[in-house]
């Protein structure tokens, strides 16, 4: 929906006097990015096959990421981990999965041809482009430790609106009856399939319906990685709850959704609430809150828990000329439903992800960098390492890596020294390490080596599955 159809911004950019840019900043506590975490971030990514550039040998395109073999594997955690708790856990949530493409019509009613954009500032000076209420989060490119508008050769232009989504052309002809758009948040899809849902399934209110799907925002000012991009996926539930109903459950979708953030291991001193006050919600809202997460580069949100009230079905009914109200049939009444909506980004909680596991500790004078994940969400669960390659330790653990293989993520690595293998897993993030030595071919067992504590235990090979699957819970 048009999140940044803030009616008091709108308001204040359509007035001739727009204050001053640096007085709509969020209060921000971490104005300046912490870039040598996030550069350091971005490159083992890279070096660990977490995240790339997209077409990196043709220079790149700006914003645009592609997941490589452990990047594909966590987001897929991730996003596994969201729907086990808002579908398979539950019995009043059903899932779809929604065309990109929808009709023009679908956009109209939702407000986005009209009110989804952002407002732009452009420095005359640097030739930079801002969005003007983030004005505050930036670097002005003359002067980094400014913000855009404080130098003194900054000549900033006035705010104009620019339109976040991307058009294009269904058929043949490029023409206006012809648009199409790359749908620029997936809620529309649950939103115009309410009823079909609601016919197929049985449900009755209060339900929900969960999706996660790709979305698109032409956004002005991408970046820090993966946490703005204009390509993107979100994870997003609406709960179609009886007006009056609706403020129980927007405080109970609170709770559970802060309550999954840590369950997928964030630190929760690193997750707060920020209610959006008067100026930021949308005039449709009643309430709205986002869970923020504390980045190297300040506090950010990184999923939004809103109360939409009648607005979304309204509008469809309006425009689609389609009943769209609910029977109950218990209180024999009609209505339109209110909804509790869930939003996050499967990206942007991909990277808080990466960016709450990255630690580096010193042991024995050396650096150790480890991604501590959640055994849940790690890419891979466990290594199965050949102190040496000899006196047939590859191929006892060669035949021990494919047994644990067909019951979680494994990885077999017989190169280099041992200390120097436990490094790479411990970056990859794998929380077990099981070493074949000397003694598993006398007594039958293997070392396992904790990733977090580095402490060794002795495990039967007869035993190695039940264990890890014990430890990394699956
Ligand atoms: P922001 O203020 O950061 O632009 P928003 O308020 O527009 O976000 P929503 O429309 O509420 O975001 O989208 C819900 C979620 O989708 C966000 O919390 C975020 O996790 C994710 N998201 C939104 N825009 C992007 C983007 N450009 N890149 C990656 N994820 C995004």
């Amino acid at each position: 929906m048009p999140r940044r159809e803030v009616a008091g911004l709108l308001a204040a950019i359509c007035s001739s006097t727009f204050p001053p840019l640096v007085s709509r900043i969020s209060p921000d506590p971490h104005p300046m990015a912490d870039t040598t975490l996030m550069d350091k971030l971005v490159s083992l990514c890279k070096r660990r096959g977490f995240v790339f550039q997209s077409s990196e040998i043709y220079g790149g395109l700006g914003s645009v990421w592609d997941y490589g073999p452990l990047g594909v594997e966590l987001k897929k955690n991730v996003k596994d981990s969201w729907w086990r708790a808002m579908v398979h856990a539950r019995d009043d949530i059903e899932g779809i999965d929604a065309a990109i493409l929808m009709h023009a019509r679908v956009w109209e009613a939702s407000g986005h041809v009209a009110g989804f954009t952002d407002p732009l500032v452009d420095c005359r000076t640097c030739k930079a482009r801002f969005r003007a209420d983030k004005v505050g989060d930036a670097q002005c490119p003359q002067k980094p430790s400014k913000h855009p508008g404080e130098h003194s050769t900054c000549d900033l232009t006035e705010p104009r609106m620019f339109n976040l989504m991307f058009k294009t052309f269904m058929g043949p002809v490029e023409e206006q009856a012809a648009v199409v758009y790359l749908r620029p948040e997936t809620a529309q899809g649950i939103y115009v399939n309410y009823q079909n849902v609601l016919n197929a399934s049985r449900q009755k209110i209060p339900f929900g319906i969960a999706q996660i799907g790709k979305a698109f925002r032409n956004e002005i000012t991408p970046g820090n990685f993966i946490f703005r991009t204009r390509e993107f996926e979100q994870m997003e539930m609406q709960f179609f709850v009886k007006p009056g109903t609706d403020g129980e459950w927007f405080e109970r979708w609170r709770e559970w959704r802060m309550q999954w953030h840590q369950s997928i291991g964030l630190t929760p001193a690193r997750l707060r609430w920020h209610q959006h006050g008067p100026g930021e919600l949308a005039h449709y809202a009643k309430a709205a809150f986002d869970i923020e997460y504390e980045f190297p580069f300040g506090w950010n949100e990184i999923e939004g828990i809103h109360n939409r009230s009648d607005y979304d079905l309204g509008r469809h009914q309006e425009y689609s000329g389609k009943k769209l109200e609910y029977f109950d049939q218990a209180g024999n009444e009609r209505y339109l439903p209110y909804i509790v909506e869930t939003s996050a980004g499967a990206d942007r909680v991909t990277l808080t992800t990466l960016v709450d596991a990255y630690r580096e500790e010193e042991v024995e004078g050396e650096t150790r960098v480890v991604l501590g994940f959640h055994p849940a969400i790690a890419p891979i669960k466990t290594a199965i390492l050949p102190l040496v390659k000899k006196d047939g330790m590859p191929e006892l653990a060669d035949r021990l890596y494919h047994d644990v293989k067909r019951h979680m993520p494994a990885f077999y690595d017989d190169a280099g020294a041992i200390g120097r293998r436990y490094r790479r897993m411990d970056e990859a993030g794998t929380p077990y390490c099981c070493t074949v030595d000397g003694d598993t071919l006398k007594d039958g067992t293997v070392t396992v080596r904790d990733r977090d504590s580095m402490q060794q235990v002795r495990v039967a090979t007869d035993n190695l599955v039940a264990y890890l699957r014990k430890q990394v819970g699956g």
